[in-house]
């Protein structure tokens, strides 16, 4: 039943993607089941709906999938967290460290009034870093930020500890 449903059984470890070594958690399998994806959306909405967001930051680009039905649910606005050269008109960016390289993301100048109450949302927390820099670039454009919301947590990597705000997530992973 709905309440009872164990949503791992609906995530697929995918041995050796993208490269060799990496273990890489697929929610395609969750998105596909009809019943599964609402139990997910259902129990996300009720995570973060005391957190009471005016606006849910979605991280380009599985972070889109699970904002966008929930900030539906949640009747609060979305905004995309976007890579380099894909939002029109004048933006803010921050650039973060990965293992190798660089990455940066981009936010609309004006997405976000000073002081709104913003959840920012992913697919899945590995180490940290995405959302780490996310909290930054929303906080440049003078975000509240009042927590994090992902599908998947991957406990051993740390990355709730990286972070100053509550995170939720609804399975993890050791
Ligand atoms: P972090 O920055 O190390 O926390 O990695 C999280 C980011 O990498 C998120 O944007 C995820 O979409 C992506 N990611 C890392 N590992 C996986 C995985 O196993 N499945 C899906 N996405 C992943």
């Amino acid at each position: 039943t709905t309440a009872t449903m164990d949503l791992k059984q609906h995530i697929r470890g995918i041995p050796d993607f993208p490269k060799p070594g990496i273990l890489f958690y697929d929610i395609s399998t969750l998105m596909r089941d009809a019943d599964a994806w609402q139990v997910a959306m259902g129990r996300m909405t009720r995570a973060v709906a005391p957190w009471a967001p005016d606006m849910l930051a979605a991280i380009e680009s599985r972070g889109f999938l699970t904002a966008a039905p929930l900030a539906s649910r949640l009747g609060c606005g979305l905004v995309m967290l976007r890579k380099p050269g894909k939002l029109p008109g004048a933006t803010v960016s921050h650039e973060y460290d990965l293992e190798y390289g660089s990455d940066t993301l981009h936010i609309q100048a004006d997405a976000i009034r000073p002081g709104q109450r913003v959840v920012v949302m992913d697919d899945l927390l590995a180490t940290g870093g995405t959302l780490a820099a996310s909290v930054a670039l929303l906080r440049k454009v003078g975000a509240n930020v009042v927590g994090a919301a992902t599908l998947i947590e991957i406990r051993a990597l740390g990355g709730r500890d990286r972070l100053d705000i509550p995170v939720e997530s609804l399975v993890s992973y050791d």
